[in-house]
């Protein structure tokens, strides 16, 4: 009876999977412990550095950007000198219509701390409120923007890779107070044709919370036309965005990876 049961049970099963077009073997093998790759620990102990003091503080193998005097490690973009932002108490700000200022150092993949803060004073709507942004490598833009209580294009709020991706939440400060972003840069690759071989791509914390997570950049982020990407070296320098809002930024450091 048992048998006789079962074996009922097991026709039914296969002729409902016929009748689905389901091929009554499994494809689907077992991952053993064989397949788990590497078994061996690399050849190559991790480097021994020393952490921040606190959480936002560079670490040892740190590169900073910023020492909260001069913006000596930056240029304009306009025409290549000094950049012409205004340096405050430990911080820099937007000098509106002066143009966008990069990093004279270049970078590839890497780790970014950057703190930053939109006027205390609101002004203006959607786009028009504390809008600057962060281009790694010069071409992927990580927006800034006041998005608290401030609608606008999602994938163009606070978080945003511009007109690309949503952030995942609105991790957002109040105006005026001091923003960190904390962001892992995957960069692009491309073969000789300039096609890519390799997608950029971004982690970022806003505030702590991952706002981001390992999303594919699709090219570079125009504001006007659908991204596409072109062809650059495999280092570009890190460029802050002029505007037209008195932006802050502080406490900036990156880890080439
Ligand atoms: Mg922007």
């Amino acid at each position: 009876m048992q048998f006789s049961l079962t074996k009922t049970a097991g026709l039914v099963a296969l002729a409902f999977a016929a009748g689905l077009g389901i091929s009554a073997v499994s494809q689907v093998q077992p991952i053993t412990l064989q397949d788990l790759k590497p078994f061996d620990p690399p050849a190559k102990e991790p480097m021994v550095i020393t952490p921040g003091a606190k959480l936002g503080d560079a670490s040892s193998d740190a590169i900073r950007l910023f020492d909260g005097k001069d913006l000596s490690g930056w240029k304009s973009l306009r025409d290549g000198s000094e950049a012409k932002w205004t340096v405050k108490d430990g911080y820099f700000e937007v000098m509106p219509r002066t143009g966008d200022i990069a990093t004279k150092q270049e970078f590839g993949d890497c780790q970014l701390h950057i703190e930053w803060a939109t006027p205390s004073v609101v002004k203006g709507e959607g786009q028009g409120r504390g809008n600057s942004g962060i281009f790694l490598m010069g071409h992927y833009e990580l927006q800034v923007l006041d998005s608290f209580q401030n609608k606008t294009y999602f994938h163009g709020q606070a978080g945003s890779i511009y007109k690309q991706h949503a952030p995942l939440v609105n991790a957002s400060r109040q105006p005026g107070e001091w923003q960190t972003y904390d962001v892992i840069f995957q960069s692009p690759r491309f073969d000789e044709q300039g096609k890519p071989t390799r997608f950029a791509r971004m982690t970022v914390l806003h505030n702590g919370v991952l706002i981001q997570n390992n999303s594919q950049i699709y090219g570079e982020t125009f504001n006007d036309k659908p991204a596409l990407y072109l062809k650059h070296p495999n280092k570009g320098p890190l460029k802050l965005q002029d505007h037209g809002d008195l932006v802050r930024y502080r406490n900036i450091w990156v880890r080439p990876l």
